[in-house]
């Protein structure tokens, strides 16, 4: 056996060890057989074992995502139900096996005459099609593969390969028996990526077709942090990636070298993230983004269910603070349910607030009659809300009455509540330009590097094309961060931040000069965060910043933190 390496893009400081498992929810079927080859009785009941197959899985996924995620969400596992016996399809599948075709050709034959249908119809008959899509690639995945892979429940140390992972599948992705996933796409900012981040998994994406040539039970080194994916490794790979996986994680609170505490969060989306959260020692959540609640579902979840995830939230950190952030739909979080409208620029359009205050006022209200019961509840008093995407005065003013009224609503109905801490992202350069504005009716403002350097750098996040530009390293990026922290001074306002650049270690010292009280991100990197902020002496950082603030360019501003761009 002789090591190989094929190398991707990391995207997670992490290293991991396991066996390889092909991941294909797609596979693309064979040439049929001539139809005098095919066995048409042995066909329809390969058919007949398939449907009762799926039947089986579907009921089974109903019942973990009921408990996992709630009632309504798995009800779409019904729907699926319901199509796998639907008479029309069956009948259709059973013309076609008799018309000559293997059981698979003729499902994957059927189905796409209906999946086209469907889309034909438009509306929301037009989104069953994505339903009826899925019923179609489980009955050929059953009936190609034998078993499916599930992924919520791998032998533990697997290393998930797959083509691409869409943020369903990754959400499923069992932290505690994954040791890491490889895809043959997507770059560093994908949703897969991102999941990767908040789940702690080693990663790599974007390894190309070279990926396919790994086969289903071969052992591997993920290497997150370089890329590499090491094929059939020496025992002294292995060792050196277990090593390199034992980070040392610090849960209490952590201070400079010279005793000034700064708070080290965690962002997450969904409740699957909390775990990761407090096993890497976060203080706390500097960024919940509860649109993920609504995503991937048919209807949003409502007051109760929103209600328990806020307090499961604040019961995960004995008296850490919980920042969530109200519902920030729009720009590339589309929801399939909520009929968003067709724009050019979704980035510049109605998006957070504007939706929240605009056509999603009904939404935007239970989330806080939610969140006012939740800081009333045992834990509640470590809750903190603010808005996203504000910028102007008016959008922070419209939504705090939203919440005063709420509350008066709550009284009325005497449900107990109470305001909790209020706060707005700052991630438009009208906030940054206005923060001496919005200051003195804040209690703290959150920094959300990835839309801040999109929007003043004008260079949409997630285009590789224009990703040098949107770097947070940017000049005009740092001076709106400083201008956001400056205006907060001598105000009763902390200020946080929770974009990537939070989470970039070979960033914190800077981040400390810059005066910035909280830094949240992506679980993974906390232990890396608190070490590098427990080395810092904040007068040298804030020597640091000032010399950072004087550059011309992003390559100056790397030379004096000793970066590689
Ligand atoms: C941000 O824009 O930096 C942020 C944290 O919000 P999101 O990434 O959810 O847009
Ligand atoms: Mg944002």
């Amino acid at each position: 056996m002789t090591e190989r390496t094929l190398s991707g893009i990391g995207v997670t400081p992490l290293s991991g060890v396991g066996t390889v498992v092909w991941y294909r929810p797609d596979a693309d079927l064979p040439e049929p057989p001539a139809p005098e080859d095919v066995d048409a009785e042995a066909e329809l009941a390969r058919f007949e074992d398939a449907r009762a197959a799926a039947e089986d899985e579907l009921e089974a996924e109903r019942e973990r995502t009921a408990e996992r995620v709630g009632e309504e969400e798995a009800a779409v596992f019904d729907a699926h139900v319901q199509f796998l016996n639907d008479p029309q399809i069956t009948d259709g599948v059973t013309d076609a096996i008799e018309g000559g075709l293997p059981a698979e050709h003729a499902v994957q034959e059927t189905f796409s005459e209906f999946v086209e249908q469907f889309e034909n119809m438009g509306g929301r008959m037009g989104e069953r099609a994505d339903d009826l899509r899925d019923v179609r690639d489980r009955l050929v995945r059953v009936l190609s593969d034998g078993e499916r892979v599930d992924l919520s429940s791998l032998p533990e140390g697997s290393v998930v390969v797959a083509e691409r992972l869409t943020p369903s599948d990754t959400a499923q992705l069992d932290p505690e028996r994954v040791a890491g996933f490889v895809t043959v796409t997507g770059g560093r900012t994908s949703h897969a990526a991102i999941f990767a981040r908040s789940l702690a998994l080693p990663a790599i994406v974007g390894v190309g077709e070279e990926l396919q040539s790994v086969e289903d039970g071969t052992e591997v080194v993920v290497d997150g942090e370089s890329g590499d994916l090491v094929v059939e490794p020496s025992d002294e790979r292995k060792e050196a990636a277990a090593a390199a996986a034992d980070v040392d994680v610090r849960r209490e609170s952590v201070e400079t070298a010279d005793g000034v505490e700064i708070e080290v969060a965690a962002n997450i989306g969904t409740l699957a993230d909390l775990g990761p959260a407090v096993d890497r020692g976060a203080d706390g959540v500097g960024l919940f983004r509860t649109e993920f609640l609504f995503l991937d579902r048919e209807s949003p979840p409502d007051e109760d269910e929103q209600y328990e995830a806020y307090v499961e939230a604040l019961e995960s950190f004995d008296g850490g603070r919980v920042v969530v952030r109200t519902l920030d739909i729009g720009g590339d979080k589309p929801v399939p349910y909520l009929d968003l409208p067709d724009e050019e620029n979704p980035f510049l359009g109605e998006r957070g607030i504007r939706r929240s205050l605009g056509p999603d006022a009904d939404l935007f209200e239970t989330q806080v009659r939610a969140l006012l019961r939740a800081a009333a509840s045992a834990d509640g008093a470590n809750l903190s809300v603010m808005l996203p995407l504000v910028s102007t005065v008016e959008e922070l003013r419209a939504g705090r009455e939203r919440f005063e009224s709420v509350a008066d609503d709550l009284d009325a109905e005497g449900v107990a509540n109470e305001l909790p801490e209020f706060g707005i992202m700052v991630e438009t350069p009208a906030a940054a330009f206005m923060a001496d504005r919005f200051a003195p009716h804040v209690d703290f403002f959150s920094i959300g590097t990835n839309d801040l350097a999109q929007y003043v750098m004008a260079a949409e996040r997630g285009n590789e094309r224009v990703s040098e530009l949107g770097d947070y390293r940017q000049p005009a990026v740092l001076r709106a961060i400083d201008a956001t922290v400056s205006a907060a001074e001598g105000e009763d306002c902390w200020v946080g931040m929770c974009g990537e650049m939070a989470g970039d270690p070979d960033l914190t010292e800077l981040l400390v000069g810059l005066g910035l009280d909280e830094l949240s991100m992506s679980a993974v990197t906390v232990p890396q965060v608190k070490a590098a902020v427990a080395e810092t002496d904040t007068a040298d950082a804030r020597a640091l910043a000032e010399r950072v603030l004087q550059a011309d360019t992003k390559a100056e501003v790397a030379e004096i933190l000793t970066l590689e761009l």
